[in-house]
């Protein structure tokens, strides 16, 4: 009980209560990024302390999560048809109504900002400002989306029919931002949303949905599940009713579920291997700070994290250049975001597989500049590892790793640096950093991804002015953007009105 009485919403930062989290009246166009807390005022540093103090004990989501546990084929059946039943009624709502309660969503988000915050340190190892950017994130798209749902009813003659039931399946590594991006674009068309929680961040999710819910969001069309992994979860995704499955995660996931169901229409945002060019005409101190907060931003645990700088022609032997990136890795403070100080948090399992050896082993012609290592006892927290020398076509090169570690490649030239880049197969993100106009402009013709940055670092796309989405095995049956102008338009079909004889 105790613990319960402590758990008490913690509340919101001093911030600019502004437009931006005001309902816009019906029918306007407006959308504007949500601002992060500022973290330069006391209270608002203040604040994040009490925030991540109490992830330490947090129960928050606790409810959600026991209460909605999917146990067996029958409980799947009644949830999926009566999600179905819910939708036709949310549909029949219309656009206007349903971005009402969107943005009424946002606000119940910003209202929860703190709470996020606490229970994604306590699932996923977040720090203050990689769980307030998350939040921000989700509010942009809660207001983004209820804006495009509005215009999407008739486009040109032909009409838009939502699908009734989509499924959402969201990964670990953004556990609020993510899922609620996914819920919110399904939502906004009319859709009936069935959520399966990532089993390692579950009540992030949930405390998200609740805020759904308490902004109006109907339950029975927002269901929130937890599942064990495994005959469950495929005959969800096989179900015939499911209309589609947002994923975010893997490229092999999405293979997976397509092994379970050949025809099912999935809109996947999967897997990257993201490199940033640094040239002789670069701002090397910047290049070095933009690579090392892509590189082990949240332990290197994003899709759109930087796995390779490749360093062109002088820059390679810039004894300078290298001493700075070791310099500035190794002064990361690494371990749990509890310590407010903390810039690294740990990785969300101990390491196995491909991020183990990646941890451990060097390919041929590799040497580290920075040796990773686990740090104390726990066995998910690392330092930031660092190699030197990765070759073209080496296991190094393709592999995704999902952790901090991070490869150094030597290129003669721009052009080679855009080959390496290039040749993965994936194609998230891509960065470079150069003051040369040309150089810049033969990149953004060449290079081959979904996302471009130039001299910035590689994560944090926005909602709106930089929609997120790749190329090749970095998405699977869309090549629409997160948080961008046609995603709705793939939540469901559309009908070509008779022409009038
Ligand atoms: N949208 C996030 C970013 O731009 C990455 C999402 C992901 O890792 O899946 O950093």
């Amino acid at each position: 009980e105790s613990v319960k009485n402590l758990d008490e919403t913690v509340p919101s930062p001093h911030r600019n209560q502004n437009r931006l989290t005001e309902t816009p009246s019906a029918g306007t166009d407006s959308f504007a990024n949500t601002p992060d807390t500022d973290p330069s005022t006391s209270e608002n540093r203040e604040w994040g302390r009490l925030a991540l103090s109490r992830s330490i004990y947090t129960q928050l989501g606790a409810e959600t999560v026991r209460s909605n546990k999917l146990l067996g084929p029958a409980n799947l059946e009644t949830l999926i048809q009566e999600t179905c039943a819910a939708a036709q009624a949310w549909q029949a709502r219309g656009s206007d109504v349903r971005a009402w309660i969107l943005h009424e969503a946002a606000s119940a988000l910003g209202a929860r900002r703190g709470d996020l915050i606490s229970v994604m340190a306590a699932e996923a190892g977040k720090t203050i400002a990689e769980g307030d950017v998350e939040v921000s994130e989700a509010i942009d798209f809660a207001n983004y989306y209820a804006e495009s749902a509005r215009r999407l009813d008739v486009v040109d003659g032909a009409e838009f029919q939502p699908d009734r039931l989509t499924v959402v399946t969201p990964p670990w590594n953004f556990p609020v931002a993510i899922p609620a991006g996914s819920v919110l674009a399904a939502l906004a068309v009319g859709s009936g949303v069935i959520i399966k929680a990532a089993p390692q961040t579950p009540r992030s999710a949930a405390v998200m949905v609740e805020a759904l819910w308490q902004a109006g969001v109907p339950r029975d069309v927002l269901r929130y599940v937890t599942i064990d992994e495994g005959p469950l979860s495929k005959a969800l995704i096989s179900h015939s009713d499911v209309d589609r499955v947002i994923l975010t995660g893997a490229w092999e996931t999405a293979n997976l579920f397509r092994s379970w169901r050949p025809e099912l229409p999935l809109l996947a945002e999967t897997s990257g291997k993201n490199a940033i060019i640094v040239t002789p005409s670069a701002d090397l101190d910047l290049a070095v700070a933009d690579v090392v907060k892509s590189a082990f931003g949240h332990a290197g645990q994003k899709c759109s994290a930087a796995s390779l700088v490749i360093l062109v022609g002088s820059v390679g032997h810039s004894e300078r250049f290298r001493r700075q990136l070791v310099d500035a890795a190794s002064s990361l403070r690494v371990g749990f975001p509890t310590d407010p100080e903390v810039a690294m948090g740990p990785i969300i399992e101990p390491p196995l597989g491909k991020l183990a050896e990646g941890l451990t082993t060097l390919g041929r012609g590799e040497t580290w500049l920075l040796a990773p290592n686990q740090q104390g006892s726990d066995p998910r927290v690392w330092t930031p590892g660092i190699r030197d020398g990765v070759r073209p076509g080496s296991t190094f090169h393709g592999t995704e790793y999902f952790g901090p570690i991070l490869g150094v490649m030597h290129a003669k030239s721009l052009a080679q640096a855009i080959e390496w880049q290039n040749a993965t197969d994936y194609g998230l993100t891509a960065g470079i950093h150069s003051l040369d106009a040309d150089e810049v402009n033969t990149w953004i013709d060449e290079v081959q991804a979904g996302n471009l940055y130039v001299n910035r670092g590689t994560t944090g796309a926005i909602v709106q002015r930089q929609p997120f989405g790749g190329w090749k095995r970095s998405s699977v049956g869309t090549t629409a953007k997160a948080g961008g102008p046609n995603y709705l338009t793939h939540l469901g079909s559309w009908k070509s009105r008779p022409l009038r004889s």
